[in-house]
């Protein structure tokens, strides 16, 4: 079983000590209700080699009002025992007042990048999502630190937050793992009635549907962004909040697609919102899907 620390002056001193036996440092953030996905960050960590650092924390300052924090899944001992599988030497999972302790005042913004896509349907998320990855890398002082492909615009974000302030830690970006039938795993797929579960399927048949068009040599982004809709929009039970079509440097919207090419949706299905992406490589006259 994992060792367990729970405030952040026992992490500093075991990070210490691992540092101080020449191991380099490499951090997994998650908020638990671990799954493949977050398994497949575990083992790029791990068979990186190095001290492998998984924190578990329900981040609330990244929920809105009127989002899931109270019913986010927190099914902690099974979470730890998959750690242990996964060789993590370390599991952090401070309550929430070691994180924010009463009169907490200070939160990390990156104007702009921030505000669109997810965070112009979730004000204030990538706010809270920043403000708990600084402070996690201030906590453990990676070197290296593991996201998922799953959220891409978390990680463009925070790949500008860590140059903008000069964090000294390399992101590293693992590929989304999926269902074989193409669902990426996600913690709230287990909101999903046994119907529901076949309604998400419209999200990455509406990012496939997309990226086809594009394979097939179509580079106008409306018309690759109206075949995402248009499967999404198609599909009964399933609410569309964005389908995108931007550039996976800037964020940006493109009008005629080059270079690395990010198409994202978030749907609701039923009560669960979900999102999902797909990254292209284009060029005028080839293009390609990269996992990463
Ligand atoms: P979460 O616990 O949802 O905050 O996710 C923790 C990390 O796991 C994030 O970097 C996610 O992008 C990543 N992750 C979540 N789902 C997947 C997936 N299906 N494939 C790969 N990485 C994932």
């Amino acid at each position: 079983m994992t060792a367990v620390v729970k405030s952040v002056t026992e992490l500093r001193q075991v990070v210490a000590g691992a540092r101080s036996s020449g191991q380099s440092i490499r951090l997994v953030p998650t908020m638990g209700a671990l799954h493949e996905g977050h398994a497949s960050l575990l083992r790029a960590a791990r068979a990186d080699g190095g001290f492998v650092v998984v924190s578990v924390f329900v981040n609330p300052t990244q929920f809105g009002p009127r989002e899931d924090l109270s019913r986010y899944p927190r099914p902690f001992e099974k979470d730890l025992e998959r750690c242990g599988q996964e060789g993590a030497d370390l599991v952090f999972a401070p309550p929430v007042e070691e994180v924010y302790p009463p009169g907490f005042a200070t939160f990390v913004e990156v104007q702009g990048w921030s505000d669109v896509l997810e965070g112009a349907s979730r004000p204030g998320h990538f706010r809270g999502v920043c403000t708990v990855v600084l402070k996690l890398f201030l906590m453990a002082g990676p070197d290296v630190a593991y996201f998922g492909q799953k959220d891409a615009q978390q990680v463009i974000v925070l790949k500008k937050m860590a140059r903008d302030l000069n964090v000294a830690v390399e992101l590293r970006v693992c590929p989304t793992v999926r269902e074989a039938d193409g669902l990426a795993l996600s913690s709230r797929n287990v909101y999903l009635s046994a119907e529901e579960r076949g309604r998400a399927l419209a999200l990455v048949r509406a990012l496939r549907a997309g990226r086809d068009r594009v394979l097939a040599g179509e580079r106008d982004a409306e018309a690759v962004r109206r075949a995402v809709r248009g499967v999404a929009e198609g599909t009964p039970g399933v609410t569309l909040d964005y389908a995108a079509v931007v550039s996976a440097d800037s964020l940006e919207p493109l009008t005629r697609l080059h270079g690395k090419v990010l198409l994202a949706i978030a749907a609701r299905v039923g009560a669960t919102r979900l999102i999902d992406n797909l990254l292209l490589s284009v060029t005028e006259n080839e293009a390609a899907e990269v996992p990463v």
